[in-house]
């Protein structure tokens, strides 16, 4: 871990905005895309970036800004690593949203955001505030292998039922699906009468496949070397050096997710799902005469 200022720390433009407290990860998920060479870390993923002034930019940035909006975290690195337990930098930049009247939509899979709860209920209460699961994996013994170091899947099922419990929206990311290992009916069914039980506003599918590039790829490649002895053969002879994998089930699957959100009113698509996400109630955008 190491320390840096940062210039900035929004990303995007009025409407909805984007902020990585920390750059790189270490929940150790095998196919996790942030780490692909085109992103240039000049360090170890596993290294963590903190960026220690990001609460000041925060208040900075969100002080001069009329017009409220939701504010996205948790899409390059997870706001809720190991390390976010002692330097609070995560909850320090929720107090500021709450302070200035933001909304905010939180991708995490760990249960170390239930440390927060007090403040996501409390954004909730006074404008909005999204929470964001990521589920792959029904089986908890192949989640401790593909997403080692964060809780397992039943832990975050019950962090969707405790979001549930306070009323605070969640959305479930259900991807990657990876080719001949967690892409079976069985396991996607279960994921989605889970969000269905715990009453998920919408569910994040891209096509039931993984996408892989350069840096990615060879992390990727040997942990199947590691766990799955032969797959990396498999997929190589499947799908040779492409970047997008469906699952050869992918069109049954798509089948399965859709009939499911369908049935039970369910957010599916990816625009549904993203324009829930960045979406701030009218009466929170609507500025006032004094503010022109
Ligand atoms: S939690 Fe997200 S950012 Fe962290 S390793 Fe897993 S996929 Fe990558």
């Amino acid at each position: 871990m190491h320390y840096t200022n940062a210039k900035s720390i929004l990303s995007g433009k009025g409407g909805y905005y984007g902020m990585n407290i920390y750059r790189g990860c270490t929940h150790g998920c095998i196919y996790c895309d942030s780490r692909s060479k085109c992103y240039q870390f000049t360090h170890s993923f596993e290294d963590i970036e903190v960026k220690q002034n990001a609460p000041e930019l925060l208040e900075m940035a969100l002080k001069s800004k009329r017009k409220k909006c939701m504010i996205g975290t948790g899409s390059m690195s997870d706001p809720y690593m190991h390390c976010e337990k002692e330097l609070q930098l995560t909850r320090c930049c929720l107090e500021i949203i709450l302070k200035y009247g933001f909304g905010v939509a939180i991708q995490t899979k760990s249960d170390l955001i239930l440390r927060d709860i007090d403040l996501l209920s409390e954004i909730n209460r006074n404008t909005k505030c999204v929470v964001q699961i990521t589920l792959t994996t029904y089986d908890d013994d192949l989640c401790g292998i593909i997403e080692p170091n964060v809780c397992n899947t039943k832990r975050r099922i019950e962090v969707l039922e405790i979001m549930q419990e306070k009323g605070i929206p969640t959305v479930v990311w259900l991807t990657p699906i990876l080719p001949f290992i967690n892409d079976t009916k069985g396991n996607i069914t279960s994921i989605l009468n889970e969000c269905v039980r715990t009453g998920v506003r919408g569910i994040i599918d891209f096509g039931m496949g993984l996408t892989l590039r350069e840096g990615d790829r060879e992390y990727y490649y040997a942990a199947l070397d590691r766990f799955f002895p032969g797959m990396k053969e498999k997929y190589i002879r499947q799908y040779g050096n492409a970047y997008e994998l469906p699952s050869p089930n992918a069109k049954e699957l798509r089948g399965i997710f859709q009939n499911i959100c369908k049935e039970n009113g369910l957010l599916s698509t990816p625009d549904e799902c993203f324009g829930f996400l960045q979406e701030m109630p009218d009466k929170f955008t609507q500025m006032s005469l004094f503010d022109l």
